[in-house]
């Protein structure tokens, strides 16, 4: 059987990668990687094929940069002559993306079975573009894999047939398995002049974050709280950046003391700094669990998450009123000493990709 996977924004190819591996491993399944283009450049995309040694990808869309609507139209487009050429069996989609959603859609609407992997993940808030392409995606799913009980629950609430649903662990957290050792085994820590559990690594990049001048100046509010307990690292994200220049608020933060602006980081230059952190401040889905995985404090500066499952059993809580006095105080309290090193969620161990390649063969 064949199956083409997807793959657009830097998430994706952190879960991609071990799918396609698991994927080549099966006897009968071909797997092809196809690249929307969404993230394109050297740091959020070919990084990650380097570090992961992922092959090019067979097919690349080069969806120009533009809104939702119309990047998703473009890659209907363009992925409809794809699955034209190739016929595959299924075609599978990870997370909550713009190319998640189009390439979902552009399948079903040619016929061929869709599987995605991170189905049933809720926050309950439609404002995000990510929930709304969740909810449409798992609508449109003949196979859902997800990470926990509680997306299980959310897809058989939502009417989603309970055959179709599979709780198979966290493909993301394969990945973190594979590469911790070797992330481990670098020196980014000490090269940024950092001391290890002693500097909080920071990452935001959420439109209602830093889409608009009072989101980014609460940024800059927590950033510089913070900045007071602990060094911060702060990789910036393109969105992140771009913003920041556009309302002239770019120098202020990048003058701040005690805070280390960098270019967004390749996955195992990442892994080290997270998994050395005292504190890791994020509105990220995937960082969520990744410090839950590695029992890292985690804070999520966002309203609601989507991984209620990293606030029960791992390391995150949320600062859910977006005040950045009540961030400074929660990182102080963390800083304190005040941790719970919490549990990690079942299956989460590093053979998710094995499970779903061994469930997805038995659909040929
Ligand atoms: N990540 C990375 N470099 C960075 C920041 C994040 O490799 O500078 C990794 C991180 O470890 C995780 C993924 O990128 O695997 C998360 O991506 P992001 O936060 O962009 O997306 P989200 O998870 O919020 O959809």
């Amino acid at each position: 059987m064949k199956i083409l996977s997807i793959a657009g924004v830097r998430p994706n190819f952190v879960k991609v990668a071990p799918l396609h591996r698991a994927f080549l491993a099966h006897p009968s399944i071909e797997s092809k990687i196809i690249h929307t283009g969404q993230h394109h450049d050297a740091v959020m995309s070919d990084v990650f094929f380097d570090q992961f040694h992922l092959p090019q990808p067979d097919y690349y869309l080069n969806v120009p940069p533009g809104s939702a609507s119309l990047q998703t139209a473009d890659i209907i487009q363009k992925f409809d002559r794809v699955i034209q050429a190739e016929q595959p069996d299924w075609v599978v989609v990870v997370g909550d993306v713009t190319s998640t959603l189009a390439c979902a859609l552009g399948a079903a609407q040619n016929g061929v079975r869709v599987a995605h992997v991170e189905a049933g993940l809720r926050s309950g808030d439609r404002q995000m573009p990510e929930e709304r392409n969740r909810i449409v995606t798992d609508a449109l799913a003949d196979l859902l894999f997800a990470t926990d009980h509680t997306s299980c629950d959310n897809l058989r609430r939502e009417g989603i047939p309970a055959n179709r649903i599979y709780l198979v662990g966290n493909v993301m957290i394969d990945s973190l398995v594979q590469y911790r050792a070797k992330a481990n085994a670098l020196t980014t820590v000490e090269r940024l002049g950092l001391i290890k559990k002693d500097y909080v690594l920071l990452t935001m990049h959420r439109p209602f974050n830093v889409d608009t001048e009072a989101g980014l100046c609460r940024l800059l509010r927590v950033v510089n709280n913070t900045a007071t307990l602990r060094p911060v690292v702060f990789p910036v994200h393109p969105r992140t950046r771009t913003n920041l220049i556009r309302f002239g608020l770019f120098d202020a933060l990048a003058t701040s003391p005690n805070v280390h602006l960098l270019e967004p980081l390749g996955y195992l230059e990442f892994i080290n700094l997270m998994e050395n952190a005292a504190l890791v401040i994020t509105d990220s889905g995937g960082v969520q669990e990744e410090t839950t995985y590695l029992h890292v404090p985690c804070l999520t500066f966002r309203p609601s998450t989507e991984r209620p499952i990293t606030l029960d059993y791992g390391t995150n809580q949320l600062v859910a009123d977006l005040s950045p006095d009540t961030a400074g105080q929660m990182a102080e309290k963390i800083l304190a000493g005040q941790i719970n090193p919490g549990k990690i969620p079942p299956l989460w161990d590093g053979q998710t990709a094995e499970r779903i390649a061994s469930i997805i063969s038995q659909f040929p």
